[in-house]
């Protein structure tokens, strides 16, 4: 299928700077605020988000019947169940309006400020509300490395790894949106050496540097989605700090999973990257072997290449840069583990998340979580300003970055970053 909006060759009008994450070929959603503006839906084109309420209030959105106040809405839930073909027209019609060769809006001076915001003076929300979180664990090089650290080198991926995209349910009432802090964990641990477990702030407070993708379509109790079929149901992808308490994981895990160690924050980044958007970025994934269930099969490139990465900026300091990964690295692809979530029968809902599991590479220096690039503390990373880091320490802001470069264009996530305060 053609995607009209993905056309390289096109040019904005608006000026993008060749580094932008946002040139015409991406044109995300999210969902903003300013002084004016309670919350409105918009996109991105350079330095601007575009006001899709206020495009619609003035017509320019017209032929597409979209009801003007789903863009009127705190969440994009609402604008998202209108269906594919109805959010890729809405893709289009702003990739025209944004072409160089179109004058519509180009002309219309006297709307523009009323349309075009600059990012850096407006506030980017939670750009859907999420009802249910699933994380998986669908990086082989994160898999077999935590694996070789905590149990087995010769055994350390589960004998189950290569069969089952393995998941868990996570929270969804503490995802939050880049650019807020969140306070150091509090719980339980018990380091190897002691008799008895303490109780305090976690020392080895950690990030998981990992993409999300969000539900488009609805399905109901009791279908399942098969792999050829997923990708109508992923409307896009955001980027995602799924921070984790390693000590309190570490005490808590047996026999049910994490709990108390991943629930008390998630970040994602605001904007929505579509899936057309990456469509040009599809790319090979890892040869699976042994061969998976018929139902897990799929044919074509479903991977994409996401170019990755991590810093650490202390209390008044420059960043540092310590990660930098692919998610092309991943294992079982969307597809997959969508299949894989509803082969049961599980029903999926708008605007729900599936977070892809820390993504790491398999050099060191694409590993995708302190635990990894510290090896569990033994080998501290050197920050630029000379301070050392096992894990991440109060006060510190994680920034990810996302995004996809081929011989023609290049398309992003913009950042998704905040500050570890101390704890409460
Ligand atoms: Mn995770």
């Amino acid at each position: 299928m053609i995607i009209k909006a993905n056309n390289p060759t096109l040019k904005s009008w608006i000026d993008v700077d060749v580094n932008s994450d946002f040139p015409i070929q991406n044109l995300p959603f999210g969902v903003y605020s300013d002084t004016h503006t309670k919350h409105h839906a918009c996109s991105a084109i350079g330095s601007y988000a575009i006001d899709l309420y206020e495009l619609a209030n003035h017509g320019f959105l017209s032929n597409l019947n979209i009801p003007t106040e789903v863009f009127n809405n705190a969440y994009l839930n609402d604008f998202i169940e209108l269906g594919k073909e109805t959010t890729r027209a809405l893709r289009d019609r702003l990739s025209d309006l944004l072409d160089s060769n179109n004058k519509e809006l180009q002309d219309n001076k006297a709307v523009f400020n009323k349309i075009f915001k600059p990012q850096s003076g407006i506030n980017l929300l939670l750009p859907v509300k999420v009802g249910d979180y699933t994380d998986f664990y669908s990086s082989i090089d994160h898999a077999t490395n935590i694996g070789t650290m905590i149990r087995d080198p010769k055994n350390a991926l589960m004998p189950n790894w290569k069969y089952i995209p393995v998941g868990y349910h996570g929270r969804a009432s503490s995802i939050t949106v880049s650019g807020t802090p969140l306070h150091r964990p509090k719980g339980q641990m018990k380091p190897a050496d002691a008799e008895v477990p303490t109780f305090g702030p976690c020392k080895l407070l950690d990030f998981e540097l990992e993409t999300a993708y969000i539900i488009g379509k609805s399905t109901k109790l009791g279908e399942s989605v098969s792999t050829e079929k997923a990708d109508d149901y992923i409307f896009g992808m955001v980027l995602f700090n799924d921070w984790s308490a390693r000590d309190i994981q570490t005490w808590e895990y047996v026999p049910l999973g994490p709990f108390l160690s991943k629930n008390f924050a998630s970040t994602i980044s605001p904007w929505i990257v579509t899936l057309d958007a990456l469509e040009p970025y599809r790319t090979r994934g890892y040869e699976q072997e042994p061969k998976v269930f018929p139902y897990l099969e799929y044919t074509g490139d479903k991977n994409v290449d996401i170019k990755l990465e991590v810093a650490i900026q202390p209390e008044n300091s420059t960043e540092t840069v310590i990660c930098n990964s692919n998610y092309k690295y991943m294992y079982w692809t969307m597809e997959q583990q969508l299949a894989h979530h509803t082969v049961n029968g599980c029903n999926v809902n708008v605007g729900d998340m599936m977070g892809s599991g820390t993504i790491s590479g398999p050099q060191p220096h694409e590993y995708g979580s302190m635990m990894e690039l510290s090896w569990k503390g033994t080998k501290p990373l050197t920050l630029n300003d000379g301070s050392e880091r096992k894990f991440i320490n109060d006060n510190d802001t994680v920034i990810m970055r996302g995004y996809c470069q081929n011989d023609k264009v290049r398309i992003g996530f913009g950042e998704c970053k905040a500050k570890v305060l101390p704890a409460n």
